[in-house]
C-alpha cells in the first residue's frame, strides 16, 4: 500500500510533503483491502460510518456499504442545508469549521469515523466532538496513513484509533 502512495514535495505550500493516496483508491484490490482493514477491528461495534472531507467520503461510503450501515458526512462550513452542529478546529494559520446534520443520526448511534490521513489530529478530533455533541458515540477512528510525530495520536487520546500505515 505504501508503494501506491505518492509523496509530493512543496504541496500545498513550500516545505510541506503531501502524501497523495489517490493511487490506493484507484487500485481495485488495494482499495478493497484498505476498506476491509479499516472496518475489521470495529466490526459489530458501529451503526454508521462517517467520512471527513472528500477522501474520507470515499472510504466511509465503501465501508458503510460493505457492512450494511449508514454513511454520514462531516462537511466544511456552509455546505449543509439544514440545521447543523459546528465545531471549530485549528489550522496552522487560523481556524476552520466542520459541520454535521445531527438529525441524520439516531440517538445513541455508534459512529466509526474515517479519513485518509491523520496529521495533527485537529480535523478528526473536531469531527469526534461533533458526534458526541449530537448524542452519538464514537466507536473508533480509522485512517489509511498516520503522519507520526505531528501529534495526531495525542489529539485523539482516549479514542480507539486504527492507522493502517505510519510514516
Ligand atoms: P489534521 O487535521 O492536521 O490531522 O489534518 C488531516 C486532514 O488534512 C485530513 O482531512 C487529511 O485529508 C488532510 N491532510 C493533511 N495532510 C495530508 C497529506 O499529506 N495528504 C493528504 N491529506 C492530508
Amino acid at each position: 500500500m505504501e508503494r501506491l502512495s505518492i509523496s509530493i514535495a512543496d504541496y500545498p505550500k513550500p516545505g510541506v510533503v503531501f502524501r497523495d493516496l489517490t493511487p490506493v483508491f484507484a487500485d481495485g484490490p488495494a482499495f478493497r483491502r484498505v476498506v476491509h482493514a479499516l472496518v475489521e477491528q470495529f466490526e459489530g461495534r458501529f451503526d454508521a460510518v462517517a467520512g471527513v472531507g472528500a477522501r474520507g467520503f470515499l472510504l466511509a461510503a465503501a465501508a458503510a456499504y460493505a457492512t450494511g450501515t449508514g454513511v454520514v458526512t462531516v462537511r466544511k462550513k456552509g455546505k449543509l442545508p439544514r440545521k447543523v452542529l459546528s465545531e471549530e478546529y485549528a489550522l496552522e494559520y487560523g481556524t476552520d469549521m466542520l459541520e454535521l446534520h445531527a438529525e441524520d443520526l439516531q440517538p445513541g448511534s455508534r459512529v466509526l469515523v474515517l479519513d485518509d490521513v491523520l496529521a495533527t489530529g485537529g480535523t478528526l478530533a473536531a469531527a469526534a466532538r461533533l458526534f458526541e455533541r449530537a448524542g452519538a458515540r464514537v466507536a473508533g477512528v480509522g485512517v489509511v496513513m498516520e503522519l507520526a510525530g505531528l501529534g495526531g495520536r495525542a489529539a485523539l487520546e482516549g479514542r480507539e484509533t486504527r492507522a493502517l500505515l505510519q510514516v
